[in-house]
């Protein structure tokens, strides 16, 4: 038995509502809604037009304002096999959401997307913007998620993800004396929700779009460059991974508004043929990570800290 490296896609369909997020209600740049009508359509199909030429299945994470304002793609997406999973409703970053507000977008959302599914369900949650709270464990546990693909404990193992509020974490706070904050965070308690990594370095926002409301952004970086970055990570994995059973993940993160790009499609291209050329690689979904995993086939790890 030789190593087995889980390749996947995951898909964040953004469109237009990761622009009307702008926290405050204020209006927002109909222009950069347009960015994301493309995301929705042209990106969209070019990035079907991709995962079909290789046999890939991937994991779309769609908000539900996207699935309820261009449901026509959705059902293309479904129909070609591939999977849906959660990520808000209008992008909302969960760091900012009451618990009640974070119920609330989930229950919805939940439900806008499984009218997609065929009774097939959702199973998988990705935080928009990977903006996390100290409660999300719990409301995803509430409404019965299998996994989630927003932390970042590991790069490339599934695990349990322990639930940020059951661990103590004390905020350096200068109007206090300094014995208030020196205290070790407490022991890390794993929920019932399967982690698959997600990993600023295997997304393509921050070194291909441009915005100008968005300091972490830029736009322009060489996809030679970023080839180069994403291959030397799958390279170490590769090497370092045993022989006999090793297995590792290599959950990549794309939006059709960035990926769908001619520049941006070569690379992926490349990419592609590139990890195709290793023994061992599957390109599957992120719930057939979640099932592996939970089924034992997957050895993962076990997240540890604390005390
Ligand atoms: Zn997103």
């Amino acid at each position: 038995m030789g190593k087995r490296v889980l390749c996947c896609y995951g898909i964040d369909l953004d469109a237009v509502s990761g622009w009307l997020n702008t926290i405050t209600g204020t209006p927002q740049n109909p222009t950069d809604l347009s960015r994301g009508i493309f995301g929705a359509t042209v990106g969209t199909n070019r990035v079907l037009t991709l995962l079909s030429k290789y046999n890939i299945h991937a994991t779309w994470f769609v908000p539900a304002h996207t699935a309820e304002s261009f449901p026509g793609q959705i059902h293309k997406i479904v129909d070609a096999g591939h999977e849906i999973g959660l990520h808000g409703y209008t992008h909302e970053f969960v760091s900012s959401l009451s618990v009640e507000q974070q119920r609330d977008v989930l229950g919805k959302s939940m439900e806008v997307l499984k009218g997609f599914t065929g009774g097939k369900g959702v199973k998988g949650w990705t935080a928009p913007a990977w903006k996390t709270g100290r409660e999300v464990v719990r409301v995803l546990e509430e409404f019965g998620v299998e996994y989630d693909h927003s932390f970042m404990h590991h790069d490339s193992q599934p695990y349990y993800l322990p639930d940020p509020a059951q661990t103590d974490y004390i905020e350096t706070n200068v109007e206090k004396p300094a014995s208030h904050w020196m205290k070790p965070m407490t022991a890390l308690k794993p929920s019932s929700i399967v982690e698959i990594p997600a990993n600023w370095h295997l997304d393509d926002w921050p070194p291909f779009q441009l915005s100008l409301s968005q300091p972490s952004t830029h736009g322009y970086v060489d996809t030679h460059v970023i080839e180069r970055l994403w291959k030397e990570q799958f390279e170490y994995l590769y090497r370092e991974c045993p022989e006999d059973g090793g297995s590792f993940v290599f959950p990549i993160s794309i939006h059709p508004q960035v990926s769908g790009k001619p520049q941006v499609l070569l690379m992926h291209e490349r990419l592609i043929e590139w990890i195709n050329g290793h023994e061992g690689v599957e390109w599957v979904t992120f719930e057939r990570v979640c099932r592996e995993f939970k089924e034992g086939r997957l050895e993962g790890v076990v997240v540890e800290g604390g005390v």
